[in-house]
């Protein structure tokens, strides 16, 4: 498994339902890389052959992963096989999969227990709706997702948390820096065993407020979406 702690910050692609081909040979070819920072590119699964990673700070992501390890289960990739293709990390619990494909926390902590058995690291992904923020219910959410989607194996060498609060994915709209800072903290202070735990940011990342984002104390990296697919201002976010 990688070791989180070699690096000082921890950036993660997320091109969603995005890519081709040509995408994929351009990005590489204009994509630089910072070697204190991990960078972490998660594609559609096709494309997780092609994409380029190396030893040291450059990884292959995979944006979901099956609670089933084999069997007949069709259209399904198991960690194994994502541990195989040489994937490092796998994105669980994205917003996107909880509204659009029913997923709840039983199964996402499933799919991080297969994960982790294979040393692949879960980002498990949680998340207020605008409602639960606007009603102040974002620490009773996340303290409930955390609880439910962590399993009793996760600690800070083998899982990260993300952070994405639902109404900033895609909206251009971010939480003050102050709301990010407080959230991280209360995270990492929700239980002795996660103190160290790395937290990232997501939802609506961009260049002009990445730097700031990853100033906090306790953001240890952000989660890209749209940013990521151009590869310019993605440099930009990781420079
Ligand atoms: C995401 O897909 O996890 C995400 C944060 O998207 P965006 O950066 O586009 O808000």
């Amino acid at each position: 498994m990688i070791n989180l702690s070699n690096f000082s910050s921890i950036f993660i692609a997320n091109w969603k339902l995005n890519g081709n081909i040509e995408f994929i040979d351009q990005y590489y070819q204009k994509l630089s890389i910072n070697s204190e920072k991990c960078i972490v590119i998660c594609s559609p699964n096709i494309f997780l052959s092609r994409l380029i990673s190396n030893p040291n700070n450059l990884f292959k992501g995979a944006q979901d992963v099956s609670t089933y390890n084999q069997g007949a289960f069709t259209g399904e990739v198991s960690a194994h096989m994502l541990s195989e293709e040489n994937i490092k990390f796998c994105l669980v619990g994205h917003s996107e999969r909880r509204q659009h494909f029913n997923e709840e926390n039983s199964s996402i902590k499933q799919k991080a227990i297969n994960l982790i058995e294979n040393k692949i690291i879960p980002v498990i992904c949680v998340g207020e709706t605008l409602e639960a923020k606007e009603n102040k219910l974002t620490k009773t959410v996340l303290k409930k997702q955390i609880s439910n989607c962590l399993p009793e194996t996760a600690n800070f060498q083998n899982t990260i948390i993300a952070y994405e609060p639902i109404w900033a994915i895609g909206t251009g709209l971010t939480p003050t820096f102050e709301e990010i800072e407080e959230v991280h903290s209360y995270i990492k202070n929700l239980n002795p065993k996660f103190n160290q735990i790395k937290v990232l940011y997501g939802g609506s990342v961009k260049s002009s407020n990445s730097a700031k984002i990853n100033s906090l104390s306790n953001v240890d990296g952000c989660l890209v979406g749209g940013a990521s697919l151009e590869v310019d201002d993605f440099n930009l976010i990781i420079s």
